[in-house]
């Protein structure tokens, strides 16, 4: 441990810390297109494509819990938030190295559960396990999944490219997942010690379903291929749109704007939001989780990107960088969008 100057993390933030730490580092390799801070890596192995690398690592008590999270959607999970990075980039995951450090309390059974979960969604995926590592762990389950994509050189879409005008484009409603994570954690806490009780999860089933079985938007890559529309910058939406907006805002040097009645919030958020006093609009906003995509389009495809059939919905466009990052409410108020440290994946 170094004793002679301690600064804390929290004084950095999750992402200045990574922009602190990999910020020292000069790229060697001309193969290496694109390194740290976007979705993926993008590698340039000679081939006609590019290769797409990203990595990700979910922690028991930090990114799930094992009192509510079944082992086999867990697995599924991982890899859908792998896929998620790759489709952020325009490209298509290939295949996956998972690596578990396992805890003393877990069964061949339940890693059997995992993995029939990592095996199911890479049949809906279409990807192949490529390896990994096991090791025992003495803190909880860890998994950590790195995703390999590749994508034609001329579609590969960064976080980089919006341009002032472009219209700000998200893949469906937003927050359920972070709601379905507070519905697990109530039942969780009123039930606790209560033998043989059951959860109330009636009515709320679409929320459970966007926590616990996520999915990744390979159907808007492929549309927007059909379409032959590249977008100018793209995200998935692990840590909430605002803090995604921000990243886009940011590496694009712009500003935006979104309007508060565009942004889509299915009715079981506004119902389970009013009844935990939860505001249904910074779940949207905040909540990690829902592995959706952002992307930016030119003014001119608006009718293009509507007539998707995967409720693709423009919230917003992009301004002058001056303008800053905010939220239009329908009163006309602009809100400057914030974001949230150490969330999601
Ligand atoms: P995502 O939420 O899309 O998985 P992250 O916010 O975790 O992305 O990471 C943002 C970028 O920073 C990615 O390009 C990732 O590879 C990089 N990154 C994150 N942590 C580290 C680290 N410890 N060392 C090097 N690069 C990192
Ligand atoms: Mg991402």
């Amino acid at each position: 441990m170094n004793t002679d100057k301690r600064t804390e993390i929290a004084t950095l933030g999750e992402f200045g810390l990574i922009d602190h730490l990999t910020e020292p580092f000069v790229a060697r390799n001309a193969s290496l297109v694109k390194g740290p801070g976007d979705d993926a890596a993008v590698i340039d192995t000679g081939a006609d494509d590019y290769t797409l690398l990203s990595t990700d690592m979910l922690l028991e008590g930090v990114d799930f819990d094992l009192t509510y999270f079944p082992l086999k959607h867990l697995g599924y999970k991982a890899v859908v938030v792998g896929c998620s990075d790759i489709y952020a980039m325009n490209g298509h995951p290939t295949a996956i190295t998972v690596s578990i450090g396992v805890s003393a309390k877990l069964s061949v059974e339940d890693l059997d559960d995992l993995y029939s979960g990592i095996r199911a969604a890479c049949d809906d995926y279409g990807i192949d396990l490529a390896g990994g590592d096991t090791r025992a762990s003495v803190t909880g389950l860890v998994i950590s999944i790195s995703t390999v994509g590749r994508v034609a050189k001329e579609k590969v879409t960064y976080r980089s490219g919006a341009q002032l005008h472009d219209l700000i484009c998200i893949t469906s409603d937003l927050g359920a997942a972070y709601l379905g994570l507070k519905l697990l954690e109530r039942e969780k806490i009123a039930l606790g010690g209560v033998p043989n009780a059951q959860p109330r999860f009636e009515g709320y089933e679409y929320l459970l379903r966007r926590q616990l079985k996520p999915v990744a938007r390979r159907e808007v890559i492929m549309e927007l291929e059909a379409q032959g529309i590249v977008p100018t910058s793209m995200i998935d939406l692990s840590d909430g749109l605002a803090s995604e907006l921000l990243h886009v805002c940011r590496q694009s040097k712009c500003g935006a704007r979104i309007y508060l009645e565009r942004i889509p919030i299915a009715r079981e958020v506004h119902t389970l939001a009013e009844e935990l006093h939860i505001d249904p609009v910074t779940a949207a906003l905040n909540g990690g989780d829902d592995h959706e995509l952002m992307f930016t389009v030119p003014l001119a495809m608006q009718d293009k990107v509507m007539q998707f059939g995967y409720g693709v919905e423009v919230i917003g466009h992009i301004t002058e960088e001056s303008m800053g990052a905010a939220l239009v409410t329908p009163d006309g108020s602009n809100i400057a969008l914030k974001a949230q440290g150490f969330h999601g994946n």
